[in-house]
């Protein structure tokens, strides 16, 4: 069995970040990681210092580059399926049988989106369907879009995209209707649920259950939930939020001593590549730095 200093579980945005600084710090580290990305399906990713329209995939392949530049961190494209607190160390098992023990663990293994089962959905999302104007926003800019939202959430929404497209329709598809008037606006709010999303030239043609369509250049959707991906975190006897995600304090600490979590997984919402970066360089800086004490306080 293979012994670490460090463990991450996740090789992301903040997994690859808190592996380089495991390795700058000279420790002993091992990444797991299923290379599933939460960005996967979007062509660009947006709004990372220097790095603005990289693909993801490309984003992370640079990561795992400069990584090589530590010969303490090892990655290993397993999926961890098992994690126990023992006496002095955390003990991991993975999908392919391994076992490794490590002195800290660091969790950044993201969230995974529920879409809502509309037809053409799933094809859709992270192209022509996105979630966020502050990453894909700019390029649709100024074009007649949709925003796929109901109740409060599709007036918040609203806010964000309004500033961006004056030429906004929401979509409820049947759910809660908006409390707030906003047809002032000029913004159009239609009800009927939606049957099918698809692709059409440069756009998409959004059909409703009565039969009727619209073309817009893109929409926006609100997912139905978050999962998020706590098993490990939970077997670890982590606490999480009301909302799902890990608690952590401002140091990416869990409630856990010698487990940290970072990225996605760490806030109920704030969810940025730029966020889960610096989760999992601070979370690897304050594990690192635990281990430095023990070590210096035990040696002659
Ligand atoms: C469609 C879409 C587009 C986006 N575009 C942008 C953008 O342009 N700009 C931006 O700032 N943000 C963007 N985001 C948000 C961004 O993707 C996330 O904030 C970011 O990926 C979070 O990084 P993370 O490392 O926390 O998690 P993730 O990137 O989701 O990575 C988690 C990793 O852990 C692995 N994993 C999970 N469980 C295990 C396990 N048990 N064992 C081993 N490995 C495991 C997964 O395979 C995955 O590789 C977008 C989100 C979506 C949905």
């Amino acid at each position: 069995m293979e012994h670490y200093d460090i463990a991450i579980i996740g090789g992301s945005s903040a997994g690859l970040a808190a592996a380089q600084t495991s390795g700058r710090s000279v420790r002993r580290t091992i990444v797991f990681d299923t290379q599933e990305p939460r960005n996967k399906p979007a062509a660009h990713a947006h709004n990372f210092f220097t790095r603005d329209g990289m693909p993801p995939a490309e984003l992370l392949a640079i990561a795992r580059e400069e990584i090589k530049t530590y010969p303490s961190v090892a990655i290993s494209y397993d999926k961890v399926i098992n994690a126990s607190k023992q006496k002095d160390h955390f003990l991991l098992e993975t999908a392919s049988g391994t076992q490794v023990t490590a002195r800290g663990i660091i969790l950044a293994t993201g969230v995974k989106d529920i879409l809502p089962p509309i037809e053409g959905a799933k094809e859709l999302w992270g192209s022509r369907i996105v979630h966020c104007p502050y990453c894909h926003g700019w390029e649709i800019k100024d074009t007649p879009v949709a925003l796929i939202a109901s109740g409060e959430a599709a007036y918040e929404m609203a806010i964000l995209i309004y500033h961006l497209n004056k030429d906004l329709t929401i979509l409820t598809n049947g759910g809660e209707a908006l409390l707030a008037d906003i047809n002032s606006k000029g913004i159009t709010i239609i009800d009927t649920p939606i049957e099918k999303i698809a692709a059409a030239g440069e756009g998409i043609v959004i059909t409703f259950t009565n039969g009727t369509a619209i073309s817009k250049t893109a929409a926006y959707m609100k997912v139905e939930s978050l999962a998020f991906n706590s098993a490990l975190a939970v077997q670890l006897g982590c606490e999480l939020t009301e909302a799902g995600s890990v608690k952590v304090d401002e140091y990416y600490q869990t409630t856990i001593p010698g487990v940290w979590a970072a990225g996605d997984l760490s806030h109920p919402g704030l969810h940025q590549i730029s966020i889960a970066a610096a989760g999992g360089h601070l979370a690897a800086v304050m594990c690192s730095k635990q281990l430095n004490r023990e070590d210096f306080e035990r040696s002659e």
